[in-house]
């Protein structure tokens, strides 16, 4: 068997974990960030709602108190109209349209009470909402039981704290990003020769690659794949320590020696 191919092949991992032990240094961060700013923006389309009803209610409001302003100079000039009334039926015609205005009043009192209450619900809800956080019964506490001052103070802090990790995440990237930048042109080339040299191997490792696996190459550890676990069969470990592989019946990657590693770190160097 042509072993030179398997080293090359591991070379190519071990570029590849190079270049994932430096990316672990970020050490979640990115996710964590994701994390942040999903709820950032939670809190922020909260705020925004929150905010969109009370504008809505306030324009609701003025046209309100606007149409029972426009009603009562109506009711004012109807009254003055009746003190000239030639007859009765001028003047109960008049009536009849102050009753017209009385009644448009009454109804837009009725939406305004509505409004309020909804307000004052809304601020019973938040009151609620308080009394649970003070007891610690965070669980117990639905969306807009949230009281104002804490969903703002939560936007604050969540947007702090994405920033702190963002400043983090940035200088270990900056710390690190001409490493990277370095070992994934040397990836680059170390698969242009693996293609040229050993295609299939390639195939099979990028094929490793595209599933859930992060390591396509691993080493034989205790006489099992270290990848998985799984126990080697015992007449295949000659061909491993003579610096073959041995494909895992389990996991289906490609088992060698730790030598080979060794070996291609040693290259590198
Ligand atoms: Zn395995």
């Amino acid at each position: 068997m042509d072993h030179t191919k398997i080293n090359l092949i591991v070379r190519l991992q071990h570029i590849d974990n190079l270049i994932e032990s430096i990316m672990s240094l970020q050490k979640g961060l990115p996710e964590e960030i994701a994390a942040l700013e999903e709820d950032l923006a939670f809190t922020a389309r909260q705020i925004e709602a929150r905010k969109k009803i009370a504008e809505e209610h306030q324009k609701l409001r003025e046209r309100l108190n606007g149409a029972i302003h426009d009603c009562k100079e109506k009711i004012k000039s109807f009254k003055e109209k009746q003190t000239l009334a030639r007859n009765n039926k001028e003047y109960d015609a008049l009536s009849k349209q102050i009753e017209y205005e009385e009644k448009e009043i009454a109804s837009s009192e009725i939406q305004l009470q509505d409004i309020s209450h909804a307000e004052h619900h809304a601020q019973e809800l938040q009151k609620k909402g308080r009394d649970l956080i003070s007891e610690n019964r965070y669980d117990e506490i639905s969306e807009e039981m949230m009281p104002d001052d804490v969903l703002h103070q939560q936007l604050e802090d969540l947007s702090k704290q994405a920033n702190q990790k963002k400043e983090e995440l940035d200088s270990i990237v900056i710390e690190t990003v001409e490493e990277v930048t370095q070992l994934r042109k040397t990836l680059g080339t170390q698969r242009e020769v693996v293609a040229r040299e050993a295609k299939r191997l390639l195939d099979k490792y990028d094929h490793l690659k595209s599933g859930t696996l992060q390591n396509a190459v691993v080493k034989l550890d205790r006489h099992a794949c270290s990848g998985c676990n799984t126990r080697v069969p015992t007449n295949r470990h000659t061909l491993i320590v003579q610096g073959g592989f041995y494909v895992c019946e389990s996991c289906g990657r490609i088992v060698v020696h730790e030598r080979l590693f060794d070996e291609a770190a040693a290259e590198k160097a």
